[in-house]
């Protein structure tokens, strides 16, 4: 059932250090949650919509700032609240604001924000599902200026921006489109290799900048992630084969990613 799916929140276990580069977004997130969490009051207060393309970094992002605000985190994607019986993904939606609200402080998360709220055009589905699910949406919205005490921060994320309902784009609802840009220069996608790459043993002939200037510009952050972890088996594989044939002793010398390994990786 719904309400086993969506799990408890909690705090999130990302820091800022996980994320690389993205700093100009990083900083009107906080913006945004200092304003609206613990800003003054009588303030109308609203939430931000991330976009970007796939992989670059939304989650993530939503996840730091939830872990560095030490506030429980929520998240929902889009899809998974719908449902085919009648009534019952408005009910879903209720339950998600319910739950942060008991989870006070707390920021919701919400994926694939357009499936929720596509932009019904001219020819939108009047008093339909999705007409109702907006409706509920925003008189959820309505409800957190309404209750000083409990603070619940709400975000959305989106591939396709242009997809939205305009009617959430609005001071009090969502009224910020935040761009999360992937890193096309090399320095932007050295900060990201480096933050990935914080979890993994590097031998002292690493050099990431000269990796990341090897890297297809388009490359993603998941995708430099990739990169790192698929070097990373390769070096865990290239272990055993040594040991099974005899050239390594089971205990020598420590596993440490080379630069071999990760230039292997990219091609
Ligand atoms: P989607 O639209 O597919 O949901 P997304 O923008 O939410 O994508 P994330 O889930 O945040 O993407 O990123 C996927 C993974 O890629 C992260 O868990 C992380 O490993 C890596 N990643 C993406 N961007 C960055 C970044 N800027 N720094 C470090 N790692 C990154």
């Amino acid at each position: 059932n719904f309400a086993d799916a969506i799990g408890a929140p909690k705090i999130p276990n990302v820091f800022w250090d996980d994320v690389g580069g993205l700093e100009e977004a990083k900083q009107t997130v906080v913006e945004s949650i200092q304003a609206n969490m613990y800003g003054s009051q009588g303030l109308k207060r609203s939430g931000i919509i991330l976009h970007g393309a796939p992989g670059c970094g939304k989650t993530l992002i939503a996840k730091a700032v939830a872990t560095e605000f030490k506030v429980a985190f929520l998240s929902v994607k889009g899809p998974e609240l719908l449902n085919k019986y009648v009534g019952q993904s408005e009910e879903n939606l209720r339950k998600v604001f319910e739950r942060a609200r008991q989870a006070s402080p707390c920021i919701i998360f919400f994926d694939e924000i357009d499936s929720l709220a596509p932009n019904r055009g001219k020819n939108g589905d009047s008093g339909g599902v999705i007409d109702r699910i907006v409706s509920q949406l925003l008189s959820e919205l309505d409800k957190l200026h309404n209750s000083s005490k409990t603070k619940v921060f709400v975000m959305g994320a989106t591939n396709r921006p242009d997809l939205l309902d305009s009617s959430l784009l609005t001071p009090g609802r969502f009224d910020k489109l935040v761009e999360i840009t992937p890193g096309r220069d090399f320095s932007t996608r050295t900060k990201i290799l480096e933050a990935v790459a914080r979890k993994v043993r590097l031998h002292e002939d690493v050099d990431l900048t000269e990796i990341a200037k090897a890297c297809d510009e388009e490359m993603s952050g998941a995708q430099l992630s990739a990169l790192v972890s698929n070097a990373a088996m390769r070096a865990i594989i290239e272990r055993v084969q040594q040991i099974e044939s005899g050239q390594l002793q089971s205990k020598t010398g420590e596993l440490r990613l080379t630069q071999k390994h990760l230039l292997r990786s990219l091609h």
